[in-house]
């Protein structure tokens, strides 16, 4: 069957990364029998600029016929001082609720090739293979009651609410059951259940899941020492699962301990398993139109949506394996440039994978 995909390349260095993203879909759809139909929607900025709405209605109803999408990034100062609902970033929040995208899948890896260069920071972890799990539509960011008023005594007061209820623990559970299973069978489960009734309740709902994955090794963690965790001995996680709030959080942490934003992808996926797939950096405006954009992380992000909607793991194995076989050969885009490799532009880098496949 043919597999719907939707590209929205949307603001600053968007469309030149998507761009190289479509190639490899291209080559692979061309040469090894993947079967999809591409096309374009306008998202975030550009579409603000040609259409006044971020996520206009013809953008959102192709979303919704996509089996999956690839989104490039989006914002920039242009649009800083927008209203609120004019904000590139409000089309973003508007498309993963209106799709019912629960589930992000946010993998912390640093490629061994790049364990020394000499543009990354030095506090980069070599060999680090985390997934993270976490919780996107509900919690705190979305629990009512929520609002700000005035007390008796005439202060002002604001609150917010952590509710989830078993079923969303339930699917987010069983996505990530999944997903450590078919990685190193580990699943380290996030929460604060000494302190927070919800993470009580999120703690026994893991537990009770754990008896139908016998096959994975289930622990618990607070949140607190787990951020510690991640700083100190970050190698001792495979798979983490954690609210939406918590995985917010502890997903920059780990993208960090990989030093490489330009190599990070993303995926954020519903109950059927269609998804929303992205560069886990933003749309850099700084270096936006030069041409010197790392676009691994969208061509990553491709992987992603191989394995986890087109269910063609094989390929995502190839885009993988084509990239640890580029950067191999010494190529670099600046972002992870070191002294004895060569500097890639953005299009060279895009090239050299399809070339590879
Ligand atoms: P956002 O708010 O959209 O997340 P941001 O300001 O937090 O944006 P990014 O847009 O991700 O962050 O940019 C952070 C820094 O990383 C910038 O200096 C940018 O140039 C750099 N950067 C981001 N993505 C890439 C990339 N694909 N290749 C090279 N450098 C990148
Ligand atoms: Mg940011």
């Amino acid at each position: 069957m043919t597999s719907r995909i939707l590209v929205m390349p949307g603001d600053g260095v968007g469309p030149e990364i998507c761009r190289e993203a479509v190639r490899v879909l291209d080559v692979l759809a061309h040469d090894h029998g993947l079967d999809i139909e591409l096309d374009e929607a306008l998202v975030g900025g550009a579409a603000v600029d040609s259409a006044g709405d971020p996520l206009p209605e013809d953008s959102l109803a192709a979303a919704r016929e996509a089996d999956a999408i690839l989104f490039g990034a989006i914002g920039g100062p242009k649009w800083d001082s927008q209203p609120r609902d004019k904000r590139p970033e409000s089309g973003l929040l508007r498309l993963r609720s209106e799709l019912g995208l629960f589930a992000n899948l946010r993998p912390a890896i640093l490629y061994s090739q790049l364990a020394h260069a000499s543009s990354l920071k030095k506090e980069i972890v070599a060999g680090l293979d985390i997934m993270i799990v976490r919780e996107l539509t509900g919690g705190i960011y979305f629990g009512k009651p929520a609002g700000q008023g005035t007390t008796d005594a005439g202060r002002r007061e604001a609150w917010n609410t952590m509710r989830y209820d078993e079923d969303e623990i339930v699917r987010i559970g069983r996505r990530a059951f999944e997903i450590a299973r078919a990685r190193g069978g580990r699943l380290c489960s996030v929460d604060k259940a000494n302190v927070l009734d919800v993470s009580q309740l999120w703690r026994d709902v893991m537990n009770e899941l754990a008896t139908a994955y016998p096959d994975v090794e289930l622990s618990h963690m607070y949140v607190d020492n787990a951020a510690m965790q991640l700083v100190r001995a970050p190698k001792q996680f495979d798979t983490i699962v954690t609210t939406n709030l918590f995985g917010d959080i502890l997903s920059d942490t780990a993208a960090m301990l990989t030093g490489s934003i330009g190599m990070l992808p993303s995926a954020s996926l519903d109950a059927a398993g269609c998804g929303m797939y992205e560069p886990v950096h933003g749309s850099a405006p700084d270096i936006a139109g030069q041409g010197v954009a790392n676009p691994l992380a969208t061509i990553l992000s491709v992987a992603m949506m191989l394995r986890y909607t087109l269910e063609r793991g094989d390929l995502a194995d190839k885009v993988e394996t084509a990239v640890g076989a580029v950067l191999d050969r010494g190529l670099r885009t600046r972002d992870i440039m070191d002294d004895e490799t060569q500097v890639a532009s953005t299009q060279e880098m895009g090239g050299a994978i399809v070339d590879m496949l």
